[in-house]
């Protein structure tokens, strides 16, 4: 109740025009004021606290109360949960730590090591972007496909599950587990990196007992999988052409689910096709459901109820993992309970989660495939080159980052606001000539999409990126923010009027949620691309965050290497005065071993490895930054029997480099010229721009 009140009052405050477009939110469950369960904290999903102790007024007395440093590792896109006063996070492969939420001392920390276990699915390269939290315990996925329930008091599992069952296959996990009722929810991904069936498991969250899976694309045409998804497959199957099934088909749940309590389901949203070129994955067209959808499934059974598909014979790499977002708006004089959601495409969808209409959709961020969203019959308009027919390299936006991608978008029932970090970044897609039916993945978990490379004279835009203010009814920005480079931090909203974000360039803001003034900032030394919470501990707020950047360079100017930026934890709360230590990146140069002969033959081979296998962690091209160290100054390669035993003998595979025992001697000794050859390049290019190395 104390929420709702708050809440109201925070509201009072507000324009008129704001205040005309707000509604009651939807009954909340009975999740305490200061707590933070799951990953978009409630049900509701919004990324949104009622919380105000730090709000618009207050909120230049904010500062750091504590924090945790975290060692190098690729993982530093993890939310944390908070319950009680304790502070919960996975730090790297899902290693789960407890904290005293206001002093920030280590109550237990739970290691499911990950390392050791995760095989060729650590080629992902990615860590967990958040757990979850109900009633005295942790739920975690691990990367290889584990869901864990651990003891919140003291981090004793209480249960472990297999959620993949081939640890050969591309799956491997990355998002947040979600409590639906007395089920624990958990999806997977993979559908670039091998032919993957999408599907969603519910476990009885007591037990750790399979209760239903819901497969989102239908397998081999006549055998049936004894799954919820069983007797809707049939009518997917017939908007599929060809032998899809051997592609795998897509569709995983990588990301974002809800849980409607009120109305007794689970919304959940798929991913893109697998591969992405649909003339080889379902050559015949058709609209392959249940690709780039939501679906509303009974959250007790399972079942089918109904589903929206954003984007009808995916091509592009579109999904509809972003965030899923409840909650009631009057859209034509009516007040409706809706979901709310921006996906890669660009679109802000809003969708009436009783019937699964589409109430609006209209473009939130720059992109050219469509004409516009038909509302009569939900189908997008696409333009006349959007698949990029007959071989033509198409520049099209967005490209596969999306207009949205992973970093969480909030919503603000206080200011009735949305607010989305957006890309705008394009893509050359190419429909490679040759024999597509004999078209096959590449090995295991080896980047692969069914699309060509663009030719060398079409170049695309440098990206950019805004936080954008949405109003869901009017269809429209209510403020921009122009941010640096490609990608952002997620966004945080309370009922203090008050807007958290993460940037690339290192600093930690808050605004004015109404307005989009910038109140406060703080400079974490690293970048950030986590989202934020807050919770109470102690009968003090507090606002949480994770620093640190894993990824290529994002245009902006800042480069944070893998080995030597700050990653930490940070938590604020008001009179906070805490400093962080002084920062010193240090050289951050390529070396280079000028004995070394390069051979042109054997960089091409090295060149051509690396794009599939090396670019998600090293990035592409090879560079300093983010989700791996820096080869062009590591000293791995500049031995090839130490770069052997690394690459094909896993010996760093415990620290999170997986091994590629499937490369040839060849290939391994074209990545270490290929590396060679990029030092070189940059050390020359340094020199050519004057700058002495
Ligand atoms: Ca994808």
């Amino acid at each position: 109740m104390a929420g709702r009140v708050k809440l109201a009052a925070a509201a009072i405050g507000l324009a008129a025009a704001t205040a005309a477009m707000t509604v009651e939110p939807p009954a909340r469950p009975a999740i305490p004021d200061g707590d933070w369960h799951s990953y978009g904290r409630g049900w509701t999903e919004d990324h949104f606290s009622p919380l105000t102790e730090i709000n618009d007024r207050t909120v230049s007395r904010l500062g750091l109360a504590w924090s945790h440093d975290i060692d190098p590792t690729p993982s530093v896109l993890t939310q944390p949960v908070a319950a009680d006063g304790v502070l919960y996070t996975a730090i790297g492969y899902s290693v789960i730590h407890a904290f005293d939420g206001a002093t920030g001392k280590l109550l237990w920390r739970y290691d499911p090591e990950v390392g050791k276990v995760a095989g060729i699915k650590l080629r992902a390269g990615w860590g967990p972007r958040g757990i979850a939290y109900h009633d005295g315990t942790v739920f975690t996925a691990t990367l290889e496909g584990r869901l864990i329930a651990l003891d919140a008091k003291t981090g004793k599992p209480r249960w472990s599950v297999q959620t993949i069952d081939d640890p050969e296959n591309a799956l491997y996990i990355t998002g947040p587990p979600y409590i639906v009722g007395d089920l624990v929810l958990i999806g997977n991904g993979g559908a670039e990196y091998g032919p993957v069936r999408g599907y969603v498991s519910a476990y009885d969250r007591r037990t750790g007992k399979l209760a239903w899976r819901f497969y989102t694309v239908p397998g081999k045409p006549g055998v049936k999988d004894g799954a919820a998804s069983d007797e809707v497959m049939e009518k997917a199957a017939s908007t599929w052409t060809g032998e899809w099934w051997k592609h795998g088909g897509g569709g995983t749940v990588w990301q974002a689910m809800a849980y409607d309590p009120q109305l007794g389901r689970v919304y959940i949203g798929t991913g893109n096709g697998s591969p992405w070129n649909q003339r080889i994955r379902s050559p015949g067209g058709g609209d392959n459901l249940f690709l780039a959808s939501i679906l509303a499934l009974d959250a007790k059974t399972g079942r089918y109820i109904w589903h929206y598909q954003a984007n009808p014979g995916e091509n592009w790499d579109y999904n509809n993992t972003m965030d899923i977002q409840l909650t009631d708006l009057v859209i034509g004089g009516q007040r409706r309970p809706v979901l709310l959601h921006a996906p890669k495409n660009g679109f802000f969808y809003v969708i009436d989660r009783e019937t699964g209409k589409l109430l609006g959709a209209e473009a939130f961020g720059k992109q050219t495939w469509a004409e516009r969203i038909d509302l009569a019959s939900g189908r997008p308009v696409e333009k006349l080159d959007a698949r990029y027919p007959g071989g033509k390299p198409v520049l099209i936006f967005p490209g596969p980052y999306g207009a949205h991608g992973v970093a969480t978008m909030s919503y603000s029932p206080a200011t009735g606001l949305a607010y989305i970090p957006t890309t705008e970044a394009g893509n050359i897609y190419v429909d490679p000539p040759g024999d597509l039916p004999s078209w096959r993945h590449l090995p295991q978990l080896a980047l692969s999409t069914g699309t060509g490379a663009p030719p060398p004279d079409m170049a695309v835009p440098p990206p950019t990126s805004a936080l954008v203010a949405w109003d869901p009814v009017a269809q429209k920005p209510r403020w921009t923010v122009p941010t640096a480079g490609r990608l952002q931090g997620g966004t945080m909203a309370t009922a203090g009027n008050l807007l958290f974000q993460g940037r690339s360039t290192g600093r930690f803001i808050a605004y004015a949620a109404d307005t989009g003034r910038e109140l406060w900032s703080f400079d974490a030394q690293t970048g950030i691309q986590a989202s934020p919470v807050t919770y109470t501990a102690k009968g003090r707020q507090y606002v949480a965050i994770l620093a640190g950047w894993r990824g290529s360079p994002n245009g902006d100017g800042t480069v944070w290497d893998y080995r030597t930026q700050p990653r930490r934890l940070l938590a604020f709360a008001l009179g906070g005065a805490r400093k962080l230590p002084p920062y010193d990146p240090g050289s951050l140069d390529p070396v280079d071993d000028p004995d070394f002969r390069l051979d042109p033959a054997k960089v091409a081979i090295g060149r051509a490895v690396y794009g599939t296998r090396c670019t998600v962690c090293h990035g592409a091209g090879v560079v300093a930054g983010g989700g791996a160290p820096d080869l062009r100054r590591a000293p791995g390669p500049m031995d090839l029997e130490a770069f052997t035993a690394i690459v094909s003998g896993g010996v760093l595979q415990e620290a999170g480099m997986p091994r590629f025992q499937d490369l040839s001697p060849a290939q391994i000794e074209g990545l270490q010229h290929f590396i060679r050859s990029r030092a070189r390049e940059s050390l020359a290019a340094a020199h050519q721009q004057g700058r002495q190395p």
